[in-house]
């Protein structure tokens, strides 16, 4: 059975001190209120790695993600951090491919397929982020679009290495907008999404790939999107930073 997960993406916000809070509290919470088989993942900045590892350390259910890392194994690329160094501060996951990173940062399909490749060899598992604009909604073509990026940057892997990535499916247009895309709109993609994978990987390793909603999802419109039969959990931006709303949301399925 695939993993329910929800992950919250803290970008960049945060002093130390603050996230230091934050950790504590969804610690706290997630120990005493959540009973279900849920996979919670915090994806902080790298300067916080460490601070959140030590702070999760009491919490079987959290888990340590990074927002990005470098396509070089090491080297001479001032400013960026190494799939390795992520292992050595114990992160298990690594947000890739997110729209800001796409976006502001020029990341293509191809540079997120070498950095799919170089987390894998790190014992990290990716959450591949993928999505359409609003203009590619509107024209209608955004289940070849969304599928093109997952050829793109993830079907040259082998069965057992796909069988280790979870996907984000964050349409652009509702990512920090407000606007969520419909239960049944995401529902439509998720599964247009498995099915691709099944056509590749076969139906075993598509029904065991977890598949996250991401876009303003909040308390409220939570439990509406994890109830979609291929929806399995989130990828949450702006509600990841307020304890209550984020393990209310953990507590949505
Ligand atoms: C995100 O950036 O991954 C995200 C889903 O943001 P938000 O929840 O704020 O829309």
């Amino acid at each position: 059975m695939r993993k329910k997960i929800v992950a919250g993406n803290w970008k960049m916000n945060n002093t130390l001190e603050e996230g230091q809070k934050l950790t504590s509290e969804i610690v706290n919470m997630v120990n005493d209120e959540v009973n279900e088989d849920v996979t919670v993942i915090l994806a902080a900045p790298f300067t916080h790695l460490t601070m959140v590892k030590s702070g999760i350390s009491a919490a079987s259910k959290v888990y340590l993600s990074a927002q990005n890392c470098s396509e070089h194994a090491s080297g001479a690329y001032t400013g960026e951090i190494a799939a390795a160094m992520l292992n050595s501060v114990g992160a298990e996951y690594v947000i890739l491919g997110h729209s800001e990173r796409r976006e502001y940062f020029s990341e293509t399909n191809q540079q997120l397929a070498t950095k799919v490749d170089i987390a894998l060899e790190n014992r990290l598992t990716p959450i591949f982020c993928c999505g359409e604009s609003l203009e590619i909604r509107e024209n209608g073509d955004f289940v070849s679009f969304v599928c093109n990026q997952i050829n793109e940057s993830l079907f040259h892997l082998s069965e057992k290495e796909f069988s280790k990535i979870v996907i984000a499916y964050e349409p652009i247009w509702a990512i920090g907008t407000g606007l969520t895309a419909s239960s049944e709109q995401a529902q439509e993609m998720h599964a247009a999404l498995r099915s691709f994978i099944s056509d590749k990987y076969g139906n075993v390793i598509a029904e065991n790939t977890s598949i996250l909603y991401g876009g303003s999802a909040k308390p409220s419109n939570a439990p509406e999107l994890f109830a979609c039969e291929d929806v399995d959990g989130g990828l949450i931006g702006g509600a990841s930073l307020k304890s209550r709303d984020f393990v209310d949301i953990v507590k949505s399925f």
